[in-house]
Order: structure tokens, then sequence, then C-alpha cells
């Protein structure tokens, strides 16, 4: 859907070349040779540095993605006003993209989300809306309190998780950008699911490069915390959750339509422990500063490649900056009383 010669979109050139906009920075992320996970494992692991975008998140292309074609559709105009229920990324994406295109943003977040999420929200101008942390299939839940509110107030709705625009943004810029960063030499994806457009996106574009190129398409794997229903869905077909994990904004209990249709070769069940141990050596031993989500991917990507043995190219996403769970995952106390370990220089 996204022509990669509109103003608003870059793909590969964004942090190498001036920008004609705020919007027109998004995507272009460096894919940064992640150095322990390949010692390890003998492989190439790469890191596609979403955290360096705008908003500080991999979220920003499908604010992008959703806004430009809520503007193609006619759905949202100049001055209208984009409604939509977040874990927090999507709302800051969401609400930077939509002032950068002259509208605003009502975000809907459940409340156990991290403070620096919501501290940034209401910073940047977010009209914000907390609400109680609920299920899915309560109406009380934070998707489904936003789509009530855009259907009140005549707003749009964004509907990332079943908007397929938002993995569309994807197929088009970050699967290009990762295909040509690698020169086509990457043999395994991985990657978590909030709403699945970034795994689906990617999923799908890379498998089209693959084709169009006549290779063989890389594996596409699913990274899930526990307490999400993914894992069982990729491996058995069964949709049952059990567990729970503190990574924010990815988890998922059904199909979403961004889903649909990307059927993953594998999955990776990553616990808090091995992602946290990954997170915490990244900080110290690579400089690298990067959220949950990104320890779950990483973690999933040196599975990957210890099962595809040495000398494959292994590629995932760091989703979002460490900054923004300061209060939590870098947190002593918040990890002690979850019994999870503290890294050495806050212990
Ligand atoms: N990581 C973080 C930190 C996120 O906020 C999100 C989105 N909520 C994801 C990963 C998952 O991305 P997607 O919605 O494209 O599946």
């Amino acid at each position: 859907m996204t022509d990669i010669t509109s103003p608003h979109q870059s793909v590969s050139a964004g942090w190498q070349s001036t920008s004609s906009s705020m919007t027109a920075a998004i995507g272009g992320t460096p894919l940064i040779r992640l150095k322990r996970a390949s010692e390890e494992t003998g492989c190439d692991i790469y890191g596609k540095a979403e955290f360096m975008n705008p908003g500080g998140s991999v979220k920003d292309r499908a604010a992008l993605a959703i806004i430009e074609d809520a503007f193609r559709t006619g759905a949202l105009k100049p001055g209208g006003t984009v409604v939509e229920g977040t874990a927090g990324n999507t709302g800051i994406g969401l609400t930077l993209v939509a002032q950068a295109m002259g509208c605003k943003a009502i975000i809907v977040v459940p409340e156990t989300q991290s403070r620096e999420k919501l501290d940034f929200l209401r910073m940047i101008g977010a009209d914000l809306r907390l609400v109680p942390a609920k299920p899915f299939r309560d109406p009380g839940n934070y998707v489904h309190v936003s789509r009530r509110l855009a259907e009140e107030t005549g707003a749009f709705w964004a509907n990332q998780f079943d908007n397929t625009a938002n993995r569309e943004g994807h197929r088009t810029t970050t699967a290009v950008e990762i295909w040509n960063q690698t020169g086509g030499k990457i043999d395994a994806f991985t990657c978590a699911c909030g709403t699945g457009g970034t795994l689906a996106g990617i999923g799908m574009g890379l498998r089209e490069q693959a084709a169009a190129a006549g290779k063989t398409s890389p594996k596409i794997v699913l990274a899930d915390p526990e307490g999400s229903a993914l894992y069982g869905w990729v491996k058995s077909n069964d949709l049952t959750i059990s567990g729970g994990s503190i990574t924010e904004g990815i988890g998922q209990g059904r199909v979403t339509a961004n889903l649909e249709g990307c059927a993953p070769d594998d999955a990776e069940r990553i616990a808090d422990p091995e992602a946290l141990e990954q997170i915490f050596a990244l900080t110290a031993e690579e400089g690298l500063s990067v959220g949950g989500s990104s320890g779950i991917n990483v973690a999933a990507a040196i599975r990957t490649a210890r099962k595809l043995g040495p000398g494959h190219t292994i590629v995932t996403i760091l989703c979002d900056g460490g900054a923004r769970y300061q209060s939590k995952l870098f947190n002593p106390e918040f990890l002690r009383a979850k019994n999870l370990p503290v890294p050495s220089w806050l212990a």
C-alpha cells in the first residue's frame, strides 16, 4: 500500500539523508550485529534498531502506515482525530504522526503499563484515557473502550490489531530494508507479536523478496512470552494461555487480522529470566539499551541459531529502548519482588 516515494515514508535511507518531515524520518533504521549472540552461536545475528525511530519504537511504522491509509481512504482528514487502544508505543507513534499531519489523538491505555510510557504520552499532548486492565472478552478491555469512543465521537479508530494497513507498512518498508541490508542473505527472522503487524508484515515481505530473487524463504519464527496463546497456535493449532510475563506490548490470545494468512514456520516460548539475561547483557556488553520484547526477540534468535547451526544469518527486532521501562525492568525492588535477576550494576 505505501508508495516508497511518498514524502512521509522512507526505505533504508532515512537516517543517512535529509528528511522532508518527521514522518519521513520513520524507518530506515540500522541493522546492528549482536556480538555476543553471534559469537555464542557461530551465526550472524542482527537486531533492527527500531528504538531509533522518532517516537522511540517499532510502532511508529504502524502508526504512519495506518494514518497514511486513513488519509488515502478519507477515513481521516486534516484536523481530524484518531482514537486507539494501545499498550503505549502505538499511542506515542500515533500521537506524534497525527500531530505532524495536522490531527489529534485520543489514546486509551491499561493502567498497568509502565509509568514512563504514560508520562511520555502526557508530555507530548496525547488525550490520555487510563482504563483498568481487563481481558479481551470483557467489554471494559482497552481495545473495546477505544472502539466505542471512536463510534461515539465520530473519530477515526486506528484498530491496529485488525487493520492490515499495520502489517502492510512492514511488508513494504521494514521487510525491504532487511532484505537490502542483508543483501538477501537471511536464513531466519524472529519476532514477538502484539498485533502481529511486525511479524506478519516482515514475514510476508521477506517471503516475497526471496521468491522474487529465486531463493529459499527465510524461516519465520514467532518469539512468544509466557502468558500468550500464539506459541500453542503455531505448534499445535491450539490457542491456550498459561503463565504470565513482565514484558509489555506483546503476547496475544487470538489470531488477529494482521496475523491471518501468515503462518510462522516455528515458534519459541521465552520466559522472563531468559529475556532479561539478554537485555542486561546487551546493555552491559554492547551498549544497547532495549526493552522487554527485544530481550524475547534476541533470546528466540539465539535458540533459532542453535537449531540451524553455525554459519547462518538471523535477523530480529530491537522494538524499543530500555528507558521506557526504568521503573520495572531496571528497578531492583520490582525485579526482586518478582524473583527475577537484578543486573549487577543495580544490585
Ligand atoms: N514490542 C513492543 C515494545 C511493543 O510495544 C509492541 C506493540 N505493542 C510490540 C513489540 C509488538 O509489535 P506488533 O504490534 O507489531 O506485533
